[in-house]
């Protein structure tokens, strides 16, 4: 990490602590390489396995493509950091996260983002449109909750949550995304759809509402139909070996300079490949 040597936790936490740790480590990773983060804002929480309702989230100050497996932080539902660690998490993200958890037993990951394109349909008045085949795939499974201001008051919980309702995605008006899993990969891939979707609509309308096509009725009724399942049972192994590949390909600080250098050509063209440019200097990872 980059106040010191990493210290790896798989072996002070339960077997399916980690395999969370995990899992939770690889889904900051791919938003990341997405190019979704917001500096260092927004978070990525799961709930730890177990009676107790903790979960993970990010340590507060670290881009999301540093956050490792052993650097994320455990909390009780009060926000209070459960076991020891070097970090500390930011309260905001934890309003928004610890309503989900609490309420919805199927929330076993929850992710929560401020894309341009998330945050431009967010402000929409017509919130996601069925302009497009992901938007018609998704509509129905969208919620909406409109903006408060940052989400720093407890009292928003309920209100957010009510919103919610049964729903594994949200637009947060004016604010963002969300997706909520009862898997890893169900969570990404209700992300990765809906931010597809906002991408599109935001495309499409940039030649003015009017000219854009809104899916006809009988054809949104028919994807509706055809989309029953498809966010229940995502495809992880994808996207997870995306990541395993780059963590491969990543180094520590021990590594002769020149391999260093090779290593982190290589990480750039992984980020070039999904369409963004690479950050230099990955540095120590440990997922
Ligand atoms: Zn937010």
């Amino acid at each position: 990490m980059a106040d010191g040597a990493p210290v790896s936790m798989k072996s002070r936490v339960s077997e399916a602590e980690w395999r969370t740790r995990v899992e939770l480590a690889a889904l900051y990773r791919l938003v990341a390489l997405h190019g979704w983060d917001d500096m260092i804002f927004t978070h990525i929480s799961a709930r730890v396995p177990g009676p107790e309702h903790h979960f993970l989230i990010n340590p507060y100050g670290f881009y999301f493509d540093e956050i490792t497996a052993s650097s994320l932080v455990k909390v009780d539902l009060d926000g209070d950091i459960v076991g020891e660690t070097p970090y500390f998490i930011n309260p905001a993200g934890f309003t928004i996260h610890s309503a989900v958890h609490a309420a919805r037993e199927d929330a076993k990951f929850v992710i929560h983002l401020h894309t341009v394109n998330g945050v431009g349909v967010a402000a929409q008045q017509g919130g996601l449109l069925p302009i497009s085949q992901n938007a018609c795939l998704l509509q129905h499974q969208v919620a909406y909750h409109g903006y408060e201001g940052l989400a720093l008051n407890h009292d928003e919980r309920e209100r957010l949550v009510a919103d919610l309702g049964d729903k594994p995605l949200m637009l947060l008006r004016n604010h963002g995304t969300l997706a909520v899993g009862e898997t890893a990969a169900q969570a990404w891939i209700g992300i990765f759809f809906l931010e597809r979707a906002c991408a599109q609509q935001v495309a499409a309308l940039s030649v003015g509402r009017e000219q854009v096509l809104i899916a006809p009725d009988e054809a949104q009724a028919e994807t509706k139909e055809q989309g029953r399942g498809s966010v229940s049972s995502p495809p992880w192994p994808g996207p997870a070996r995306c990541v395993s590949w780059i963590e491969s390909r990543l180094a520590t600080t021990s590594e002769p300079g020149r391999r260093r250098r090779r290593r982190d050509r290589r990480f750039a063209g992984a980020r070039q490949r999904l369409g963004h440019a690479a950050r230099t200097g990955p540095g120590d990872r440990q997922i």
